[in-house]
């Protein structure tokens, strides 16, 4: 693959919310990269064709020149943004439709404003978060609700479900928790077995003009060997949910695409997971072993298979982080140079 389809830019990991399962936690000795810097990463990506970018924070409207990255990047590809929503406007969500942006993911983590509001730290988040996904609606632009599966939400589905359909959202994305930044230290709070994982995502009645997007089994193909990810100090780590386990150097001091050659990001983009799904085998999905985030997180090595999915689980525990993963610093590791 001589470059990346999908690239991941972060401008800040900044965030308002004070949230249990924050992914990114700011470390104020670090610089985030200029306006400039951001631009010129994608630069690079949009010279070699890339296909979506996609920005997440931290809270990215927390800088004032967020709108204007955006609107670098929607001429040249399909953008989507991720946001917690306490900070988008009426005004925000026009300036979004009028510079093209793709989709927008509001993330709303329950049914109702007192576990929203618990999980992210916040009084009042929940509220501001319905009113983005409303004011996105009114505007024209394609919006998701995004929530991630915790042990305090995973009643709530429905809920949620019918919530997109009362904001005019378009779709529900629920997302597996992933062992990053503060989820790690509250896993044991936050995390549930598998068969109930499953067993609510089956539960749910999708409601008419809603869609639902999981990112289980089928639906988490191993997508490592066409992403690029950049995070808010410059590290050049392959995936957001690579973001405390990778790194393979930094666009302050080098190419994006000499980053893209390091050793360690072709082993994970090769992507030659010792154990394939059979059902997605059977599939032709030929990148059947799953997240290498979570194979790494749980099985130790990069080839690893992924236990999120019932097929390689093989009676991971879910509920039970692995210490050394438990253990690691917030964000990501010094440049890795061996595989
Ligand atoms: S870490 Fe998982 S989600 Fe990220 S690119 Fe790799 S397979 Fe896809």
């Amino acid at each position: 693959m001589p470059a990346p389809f999908s690239f991941w830019v972060q401008p800040t990991k900044r965030t308002n919310l004070d949230s249990i399962m924050a992914y990114d936690v700011h470390d104020p000795a670090e610089t985030e990269l200029s306006f400039d810097e951001v631009t010129r990463s994608m630069q690079e990506m949009f010279d070699r064709d890339v296909i979506s970018v996609f920005f997440e924070g931290g809270e990215p409207f927390l800088r004032d020149d967020f709108l204007d990255m955006v609107e670098y990047a929607t001429p040249n590809a399909f953008t989507m943004v991720r946001t917690n929503g306490t900070l988008l406007t009426a005004e925000t969500a026009r300036r979004l439709k009028s510079a093209g942006v793709g989709v927008v993911c509001v993330d709303i983590e329950g049914g109702d404003a007192a576990t929203h509001d618990t999980l992210v730290g916040l009084p009042g988040a929940f509220d501001r978060a319905v009113e983005a996904v409303r004011h996105l609606a009114d505007a024209g632009v394609t919006t998701f609700i995004t929530t991630i599966l915790t042990s305090h939400n995973i009643d709530q589905l429905q809920e949620l479900a019918d919530l997109t359909a009362a904001t005019g959202a378009e779709k529900l994305g629920v997302l597996r928790l992933y062992p990053l930044g503060r989820a790690r230290g509250n896993w044991s709070r936050l995390s549930v077995p598998l068969p109930r994982q499953m067993a609510s995502l089956e539960a749910i009645q999708v409601p008419d003009g809603v869609q639902l997007m999981q990112s289980w089994h089928p639906n988490d193909p191993n997508c490592c060997w066409q992403m690029a990810a950049v995070d808010a100090y410059g590290n050049s780590i392959g995936c957001p949910y690579l973001r405390d386990f990778a790194n393979y150097g930094n666009i302050r001091e080098t190419s994006f695409m000499e980053t893209w050659r390091n050793p360690v990001y072709k082993k994970v983009r090769a992507a030659s997971a010792v154990e394939a799904c059979p059902e997605c085998a059977a599939n032709d999905r030929n990148r059947s072993g799953g997240c290498r985030s979570t194979a790494y997180a749980f099985g130790g090595a990069w080839d690893a298979p992924d236990p999120y999915c019932t097929h390689m689980n093989n009676g991971t525990d879910l509920t039970r982080l692995p210490r050394r993963i438990v253990d690691l610093p917030f964000g990501a590791p010094p440049t890795m140079t061996g595989v």
